[in-house]
């Protein structure tokens, strides 16, 4: 399957060359001809399966041809992203970005913990798609810079991190604001009662397509456990992030301070980091978020939260710091690297507390985390472990990585996911 095949203009096709993008995924090619027949979607998939580009392609594609078709100048906002975090809508508007490059359609973003000024001022000269996180949208709305009247398609990103980060009335909120006639595009990782309610109430006759389950994005990344102490875990990272294969770390803590202590240990330690969280401003964020995609600071310590939407091409490691208590966590932190159908490496230290949450994760994904036996920061308990796979530490997985990044490519980006519809066991 090509992206011609999906009846893509040419506008559209010259940018995903551009991009270096050669398939569609599984969920781009189901998506895109749904959206483009202009029908609701119901969507199950999580971040990393090329979501972002399945509805924003056919958007721009439709938004194209009716800006041809139109008689008038006035631009109104015809679209409305809604997503749950800054990051996630800043990464989303760089999709639009990319493949709207020769559309001349214009979108805008919009998030709360920075100043409205702007955002008001560059609402004021018009978009045809606005991306936006709920509260701000809100704020906005009631006063008075927001006219949501011309809405047409609406797309409810990650609705079930909306659920967990309790922005849920806001997003119903937003919704009773949105003209009825309308073509709604809802996309969730996972489909709680409550979500399944709410997408039962916004959509009409949807289509449904559900790919990549949960467990399968475990199974292209390369996982390793190390069981330690609480109080061995900074030496057992320090010692980690010896081998220089680990070009690029994203580091997962459970709690702000723990991300911001984290950050300075490695930094006293000459391995550059930067913390990233909720409490950090904005301009901080993103600026922590760019030194590490331009290669400037090789480890990124996050919240949860706030790794959420983070795309880093060629993330070579997470480490899970702490392990998460819920195990959908766990998938959606090391789908992180093995992205865009890439091979990546997850590590995860495991003190005698989180014990239990491993075991969680291991019934989720379906499968044993390799153990790394022999490293120098064992857990000094007795208790049995359960047995899994021991691995010793070798260099050969990063060297393939490493290897990897040098294919004769070219750049092009072709999607290896598995399968659609395939499920996990
Ligand atoms: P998303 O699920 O939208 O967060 O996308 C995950 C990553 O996959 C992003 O880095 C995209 O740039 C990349 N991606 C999306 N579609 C494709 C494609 N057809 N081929 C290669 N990479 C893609």
């Amino acid at each position: 399957m090509s992206f011609e095949k999906l009846s893509l203009i040419a506008p559209i096709l010259r940018a995903l060359e551009t991009q270096g993008y050669t398939t569609p995924t599984p969920i781009q090619s189901q998506a895109i001809p749904i959206v483009l027949a202009k029908r609701d979607l119901l969507a199950c998939s999580q971040t990393g399966t090329g979501k972002t580009a399945a509805f924003a392609i056919p958007i721009l594609q439709l938004l194209y041809k009716e800006k041809q078709a139109e008689q008038s100048g006035a631009r109104h906002i015809k679209t409305l992203i809604l997503t749950p975090t800054r990051e996630l809508a800043i990464q989303i508007a760089e999709n639009f970005r990319d493949y709207g490059a020769h559309t001349g359609l214009r979108h805008l973003v919009i998030f709360g913990g920075v100043s409205a000024h702007t955002q008001i001022q560059t609402l004021k000269q018009g978009t045809d798609i606005l991306i936006a996180t709920p509260g701000r949208l809100l704020d906005l709305w009631q006063q008075g810079h927001i006219n949501l009247r011309y809405i047409h398609q609406f797309v409810l990103d990650e609705a079930d991190r909306m659920l967990d980060m309790g922005f849920i009335h806001d997003v119903k909120r937003v919704i009773t604001k949105l003209p009825e006639k309308r073509q709604t595009l809802f996309f969730s990782a996972t489909m709680p009662p409550e979500i399944a309610q709410l997408a039962n109430s916004i959509l009409t006759n949807p289509e449904k397509v559900a790919v990549t389950p949960v467990s399968s994005t475990a199974e292209k990344v390369e996982q390793r456990l190390y069981y330690t102490d609480k109080t061995t875990k900074r030496a057992l990272l320090i010692h980690v992030l010896k081998d220089a294969s680990i070009t690029s770390a994203l580091v997962f803590t459970r709690t702000k301070h723990g991300a911001d202590r984290v950050a300075k240990e490695l930094n006293k330690a000459q391995i550059s980091a930067s913390a990233i969280h909720g409490d950090k401003s904005q301009n901080s964020r993103q600026r922590a978020l760019t030194d590490f995609k331009g290669g400037r600071i090789r480890v990124l310590v996050a919240t949860d939260i706030a790794a959420r939407g983070i795309d880093v091409d060629n993330l070579s490691h997470v480490i899970n710091y702490e392990i998460p208590n819920v195990p959908e966590t766990y998938v959606h932190r090391i789908g992180r690297t093995g992205r865009g159908g890439a091979s990546g490496i997850a590590l995860s230290f495991c003190d005698e507390e989180e014990r239990a949450y491993v075991k969680d994760i291991t019934k989720l994904i379906a499968q044993q985390i390799p153990v790394v036996d022999g490293h120098p920061f064992p857990a000094s308990l007795t208790a049995p472990v359960k047995p899994a796979p021991a691995v010793q530490m070798r260099q050969s997985s990063s060297q393939q990585m490493a290897g990897k990044k040098k294919n004769p490519h070219h750049g092009k980006r072709k999607w290896h996911g598995r399968p659609q519809g395939k499920q996990a066991q």
